[in-house]
């Protein structure tokens, strides 16, 4: 846990600096990106109610032993350690033959590689594909937020049980909110959460879900409370009710996408001026902004107006991947999806509309992360599940692998540069004083990316929720 001294300096410092950049911006067209200050991680809760998928083990002390340990840093694997985590669920120590504690849970690895918990910062928990367009209509339109929520429950532990110990949920619901908070509350298993809750976008732009819907069919038109706003004015109101609503991050639709009807995959949607006064009012309430974006008018005016990460950045181009670059802004690149909507649309489980999109935009995906990973752009790992199936997150892992990063990379992606995205300063590594998210995998994912696809051994937190040896 950082002291709270230290949260409240680094804010101060992060205001600081966003005031100034903003005075002396007045001939430069980009607006400032307002550093935000991490966060850390509440300590254990009391853990999972009864009758509930249990932790196997905790709230005791934790120590792995005989590991081959992948920190998340980046660094060569180190074999022949062990690891402490305290009964608080926090790594105390990582060295070689540590003394077991009296009352500590021992489970030797047997020179398995342990990495810290996987982080996807991309998903959509409360989602699901459907096996045909109309299906998907139709499932629309007979379900509530609590057939939302159960579901959502499920691909929770879903997501934790394939090596997931922290995700962003970038765009659904007030009912992400729930399971974040239930997940917290230890009366889920599942990942820890950050939440955008609705996606903020345009009427009829790729955020607006009754697209295509006769308005005789819509009790409401979808208003700020639903993330649809127009003018700066309405979109920070939109902010700010997703801020209220415990937003722990802002997510928006600076463009058309794939499965929205009737917008084009790469038409910019939110207006430059409409981006800028988002990212100003989720900078006052210290919350990071994600900005879906596929077409390069739309990324450029993402990246101009301050947003943290372009999600997807499927049509880069090497100046706008050089004004991320300088800008330290993230691509999440969401590679997997890509392949797995062209595959969708080839077994005409999409409507026409998408299905013509997606076979457009995916070849121009792949080729982007290319330009992008060369030229390096922070990359943080992020999968759009909920597009597919949840627990096939790390598929992710092995496409962009596939498309040229390096596996050391594509781990690091997931660990450390997906936590820095995240703003959590407690997760990502394995280290002294970081939170106890561990997996245990067989095989070595330095040399095979998809031994991560099935970890042997989950621990959040310092409990133990899997184990498969
Ligand atoms: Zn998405």
């Amino acid at each position: 846990m950082r002291p709270l001294a230290l949260l409240l300096a680094a804010a101060a410092a992060a205001s600081l600096a966003c005031a100034g950049a903003r005075e002396g911006a007045t001939d430069e067209p980009a607006a400032p990106i307002c550093p935000v200050p991490e966060r850390a991680i509440a300590p254990a809760s009391s853990g999972p109610a009864a009758g509930l998928p249990p932790a196997i083990a905790g709230p005791r002390a934790l120590l792995l032993r005989g590991a081959r340990v992948i920190d998340g840093g980046g660094g060569p694997p180190r074999p022949g350690l062990d690891i402490l985590v305290d009964e608080t669920g926090l790594i105390v120590k990582v060295a070689a033959g540590i003394a077991a504690p009296a009352d500590a849970e021992v489970i030797d690895v047997g020179g398995r590689t342990v990495l810290p918990g996987l982080i996807d910062a991309h998903t959509h928990l409360l989602s699901e594909p459907a096996s045909s367009f109309p299906a998907l209509v139709t499932r629309g339109a007979r379900e509530g937020e609590a057939d939302r929520a159960l579901r959502g429950a499920a691909n929770a532990w879903a997501t934790l049980q394939a090596g997931f110990t922290t995700v962003r949920n970038v765009g659904g619901t007030l009912a992400d909110r729930s399971l974040r908070d239930a997940i917290d509350a230890g009366r889920l298993p599942g990942p820890r959460m950050l939440v955008a809750n609705h996606s903020i976008g345009i009427t009829g732009g790729h955020c607006d879900h009754t697209n295509g819907l006769h308005p005789e069919k819509i009790p409401a038109e979808p208003d700020f409370t639903r993330g649809i706003a127009d003018g700066p004015d309405g979109v920070r109101k939109a902010v700010r009710y997703q801020i209220k609503q415990g937003a722990d991050v802002i997510k928006i639709c600076a463009t058309g996408g794939v499965l929205s009807q009737g917008d084009g995959v790469g038409a910019p949607q939110l207006s430059a001026e409409e981006m800028r006064a988002i990212v100003d009012e989720a900078g006052r309430a210290e919350r990071k902004v994600a900005a879906h974006a596929h077409g390069t008018q739309g990324i450029r005016d993402a990246v101009l107006a301050g947003v943290h990460s372009v999600e997807h950045g499927s049509i880069l181009d090497p100046p706008t991947v050089a004004l991320m670059k300088k800008r330290g802004v993230f691509l999440v690149p969401t590679t997997y999806v890509g392949r797995y909507v062209e595959g969708a649309a080839e077994a005409g489980r999409l409507s026409p509309d998408s299905a013509a999109k997606a076979q457009a935009i995916a070849p121009r995906m792949r080729e982007s992360f290319r330009l992008a990973y060369k030229s390096g752009v922070k990359i943080a790992n992020g999968s759009d599940a909920g597009v597919f199936p949840h627990g096939d997150n790390a598929l992710e892992l092995a496409e962009m692998v596939e498309l040229g990063m390096s596996p050391a990379d594509a781990i690091v992606a997931a660990t450390a540069s997906a936590a820095e995205l995240l703003g959590l300063a407690d997760v990502g590594r394995i280290a002294e004083g970081k939170v106890g998210d561990l997996i245990v995998v067989d095989g070595d994912p330095l040399a095979d990316i998809r031994a991560l696809q099935a970890p042997a051994l989950v621990v959040k937190g310092g409990r133990v929720y899997v184990r498969r040896f």
